[in-house]
């Protein structure tokens, strides 16, 4: 377990407010139950004139975390099929395509099977399959990054090419970017009569260079692919594409460890209990295999694929329903099979008490007045912010003034810049990434100001360009200073 405040005062000998006091000198907040990471508790315990060793106690969730270690050099990594998640402004295609996709490529078996939707779903190509997870938009997917679920190999990004790039294709391109995933643009609605094939596409190829996605065609290097849901257009040529990118990033796993991988959804069912349909990382889940998923477990007592069939195991970036947890577990929350069951109960029960104790404490988040501390201890990398202005105009402005600001201790990555009120989709981005979001001369809705409570999201709102910069360069110099 970690140090806290109260057991370090325990091992020390020393008052828990003495403690609190000499934190409060090193420029930190903190309550009694705050963890504190070894280093900084080493350096309290100097302050009392003690050396201090921390060593922690290695306990079933230890143990546990452990299988999601990703595997040593081992003969036993083979090819494994990508994930694949669709994003794009709404009315763009992304379930037309979801859907086209499987109807016309689905893995063929003599057994066939209706299709179930179970939030993935394989399809063949050249005898290879690839993954598609069937819960498209970007909400979704960066909802899921922030349980620590990184699913997806490579984003397909859906661009109307009647519309262009609209505001929820920029969100998206930042969402994926933030998550590191290559994107694949499918040109999407190419059979509509009004969508002059020279100009059109090349303003829409204009917009995605401005976004930085800059096309092969045009002698960049992000493959933008024409499709047409209605006639099928292009359809092949974007599998094709996706396997090509699969194999230049030489996607691996091992089949032969025991399983481990994310809950891609889950639900109550009456009569079958807890079903959650999971994605297979590592390993090859089984039949009968214990697993701890979040804050359940239990015995899988039985598995089915995107068809409804039983089966009796499955590998890697396989998606499967199971059957046999205690508790529905969230999206987005890591499984992983172990040996032994009363290991597994533990780790849960662990589980679910931190849960409740977190719900009480308050969550560290980044915030300007923080950043310069939980730099220093390695918390955050860099300044991440998105920006939500009132006009193109403005966004310019402080881009510019805002690059001038970096210097090499505190990196400013500019997650999201872009024109309109800051919505729920940037809380979830900001909470998925460690971010600050910025509003210049625009509100927060509603609904994003109540989520952005909830997960302690700094918002911060500017009508002049010099307090940002201003703030900004405070923060990266550790000036800025919680108001007490
Ligand atoms: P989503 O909001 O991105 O999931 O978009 P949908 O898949 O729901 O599609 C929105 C609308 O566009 C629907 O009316 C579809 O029938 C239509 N649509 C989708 N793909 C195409 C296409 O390739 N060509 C044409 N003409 N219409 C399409």
């Amino acid at each position: 377990a970690p140090v806290t405040i109260r057991t370090l005062s325990e091992a020390l000998g020393v008052k828990a407010n003495d403690i609190l006091r000499k934190l409060m000198n090193m420029g930190q907040m903190a309550t009694i139950n705050a963890n504190l990471d070894d280093d900084l508790a080493a350096e309290l315990a100097l302050e009392f004139g003690m050396e201090l060793q921390v060593i922690h106690e290695r306990t079933a969730e230890d143990d546990f975390l452990e299988a999601f270690a990703p595997p040593v050099e081992s003969e036993n990594l083979l090819p494994r099929p990508p994930v694949i998640t669709i994003l794009g402004h709404v009315d763009h295609g992304k379930t037309s395509l979801l859907d086209r996709i499987r109807k016309s490529k689905v893995v063929q078996s003599e057994s066939g099977g209706i299709t179930q939707h179970i939030g993935a779903y394989q399809v063949e190509y050249n005898d290879k399959p690839i993954t598609f997870v069937d819960t498209p938009g970007h909400e979704a997917f960066t909802a899921m990054r922030a349980r620590g679920a990184n699913v997806t190999d490579i984003v397909v990004l859906v661009v109307a090419a009647d519309d262009g790039v609209m505001p929820q294709t920029v969100e998206a391109i930042a969402h994926a970017k933030a998550a590191n995933v290559p994107i694949v643009v499918a040109l999407n609605k190419i059979d509509l009569p009004n969508v002059d094939t020279t100009t059109n596409i090349s303003k829409i190829y204009g917009e995605l260079a401005q976004q930085g996605l800059n096309p092969v065609e045009w002698g960049g290097d992000v493959e933008v692919v024409k499709t047409s849901t209605v006639t099928g257009a292009g359809l092949t040529d974007l599998l094709a594409t996706l396997e090509t990118i699969a194999e230049l990033h030489e996607l691996k796993a091992d089949p032969t460890r025991p399983a481990t991988g994310t809950c891609l959804e889950a639900s109550l069912s009456e009569g079958r209990g807890v079903l959650a349909t999971v994605l297979v990382r590592e390993g090859t889940l089984r039949v009968g295999d214990i697993v701890v998923c979040g804050d359940g477990f239990g015995r899988i007592r039985a598995l089915f694929d995107d068809h409804g069939r039983s089966i009796e195991q499955a590998g890697p970036s396989f998606p499967v329903e199971i059957s046999g947890l205690d508790v529905v577990p969230t999206a987005g929350e890591n499984f992983a099979v172990t040996d032994d069951i009363a290991r597994a109960r533990e780790v849960a029960e662990t589980r679910r008490v931190r849960a409740r104790d977190a719900s009480q404490a308050e969550r560290q988040t980044v915030t300007l007045e923080n950043l310069y501390n939980r730099m220093a201890e390695q918390k955050v990398k860099s300044l991440n912010l998105i920006v939500k202005a009132d006009v193109q105009g403005s966004i310019e402005a402080i881009v510019k003034e805002l690059e001038k600001l970096e210097n090499a201790e505190v990196p400013i990555r500019i997650l999201l810049k872009a024109v309109g009120g800051i919505s729920e989709s940037d809380i979830i981005l900001a909470d998925a990434s460690q971010a600050i979001v910025i509003g210049y001369r625009v509100a927060p809705e509603d609904r994003a100001i109540t989520m952005a409570d909830e997960k302690n999201i700094e918002i911060r709102r500017y009508d002049i360009i010099y307090q940002v910069t201003d703030d900004v360069k405070k923060a990266v110099e550790g000036m800025l200073v919680p108001e007490i």
